[in-house]
């Protein structure tokens, strides 16, 4: 029997490395539906390779052109924000959630109800509305699976394994493209050179969160949400290299980490066939570069950002979501030239000191909405904050 698969986001980073893991392997697998945001000409093309059953664009200024160039191929088209279940009324086995930014938690509390197991790459949706995703997950009994790379590595590496086995976890980062910059070279760095990984080729957003390590902010708080682990218990340490992902410290004196090279379709591909698909097309590790590896503690002075993590955790429910929202519109601003990289997290702090802070970040969400409306509130302070 065939696959059936969605994938949210299957015009970005993560939603093209999934298709290229199903073309391996395309007999198995059945597309029912792909979505994007504005992306119109790939997700048409990848409709037409993949024989997709319907496909979402969100934007509608692009829906007619969808529309006309799908009508012989009979895929059936939607767009807007409309419930998933209107398009997909059985429940397929596999979703990929891989849409950025909080925007893809609806979809992805959609696909919870209508999939079989969901991983989930979407960190934003984890982060702001875990409350509500776990619950839906216990209601339709779906199975989550982390995607994020340091998260699937966890899950592998702490499978049969307690909070009380566990001594400590580190996270490791690369640092990104500014890891050997002076804290002054910083204020003039252009957005080109944030987006430019040295590792990973990813999208605009997750680049720039990257490079100022706002990602592994984002990675304790998702670890925290998903894992039942002590949330003192994670360590991000700086591995310029990025081969190991993630390391488990236990209390039985072993130490376990995962090595991959930096290629998201290697947990994608193991995520989606199982462990025992063997890949044939991944860059090996050179093993001189083994011999080599380095970790370091992270430098505050240079990375501010870390400092964010235990505010976030302890100030409310609402706070990764305050701040995720907050830092999407300065990662738009700076993507934009109208602010500068360091401002990114400067302003962040300063919304952690508004006097309103408190009052949207300690209600515990019990639906999106309650989600939006903390999040809405970040926006506009944010930009108040930094657009005079
Ligand atoms: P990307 O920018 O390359 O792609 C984002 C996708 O989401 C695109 O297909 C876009 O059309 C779609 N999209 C955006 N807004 C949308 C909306 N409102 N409605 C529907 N679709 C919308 O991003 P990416 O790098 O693939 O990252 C996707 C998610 O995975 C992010 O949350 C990121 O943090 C996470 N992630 C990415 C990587 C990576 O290697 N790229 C690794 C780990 C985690
Ligand atoms: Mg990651």
């Amino acid at each position: 029997m065939k696959k059936k698969i969605i994938i949210l986001g299957s015009t970005g980073s993560i939603g093209k490395s999934t298709l290229e893991v199903i073309k391996k392997n395309k007999k198995n697998f059945s597309v029912i539906l792909l979505t994007a945001n504005n992306s119109y000409k790939k997700l048409i093309a990848q409709a037409k390779e993949f024989k997709a059953k319907n496909v979402l664009i969100n934007n509608p200024v692009y829906y007619v052109k969808v529309r006309n160039a799908l009508k012989k191929n009979k895929i059936k088209v939607y767009t807007g924000n409309i419930p998933l279940s209107n398009i997909v009324s059985k429940k397929v086995d596999f979703t990929m959630a891989a849409i950025v930014g909080i925007a893809g938690l609806q979809p992805t509390i959609d696909t919870i109800k209508l999939s079989k197991i969901v991983a989930i790459a979407n960190k934003e949706s984890i982060i702001c509305g875990w409350e509500i995703i776990s619950k839906v997950v216990k209601k339709y009994n779906t199975k989550i699976v982390p995607v994020d790379s340091e998260h699937y590595s966890i899950m592998e590496l702490t499978k049969g394994f307690k909070d009380n086995d566990i001594e400590e976890i580190i996270i490791t980062a690369s640092g990104g493209p500014f890891l050997n910059f002076k804290k002054k070279q910083l204020l003039n760095v252009k957005p080109q050179q944030a987006v430019n990984h040295p590792n990973w080729n990813m999208g605009k957003k997750i680049s720039v969160d990257s490079a100022n390590l706002m990602n592994k902010v984002f990675e304790v708080i998702e670890a925290c949400k998903i894992f039942n682990f002590e949330s003192n218990k994670y360590r991000i340490m700086i591995h310029p290299q990025s081969y190991v992902h993630s390391i488990v410290r236990f209390k039985n004196g072993l130490i376990k980490m995962i090595l991959y090279n930096t290629d998201m379709k290697i947990p994608i591909s193991n995520i989606l066939n199982g462990n025992k698909n063997y890949l044939t097309n991944i860059k090996k590790i050179d093993s001189k570069l083994l011999s080599n590896l380095r970790f370091n503690d992270v430098n505050l002075e240079m990375f501010p950002s870390v400092k964010i993590i235990k505010k976030c955790l302890n100030l409310g429910y609402l706070a990764p979501t305050i701040i995720n929202a907050s830092n999407e519109v300065l990662v738009t601003l700076f993507l934009q030239n109208k602010i500068k990289f360091p401002n990114i997290v400067g302003t962040i702090s300063k919304i952690f000191k508004d006097k309103d802070f408190k009052k949207y970040a300690r209600r515990k969400p019990l639906s999106v909405k309650d989600v939006n409306i903390a999040d809405n509130w970040a926006r506009l302070k944010t930009i108040s904050i930094c657009v005079k």
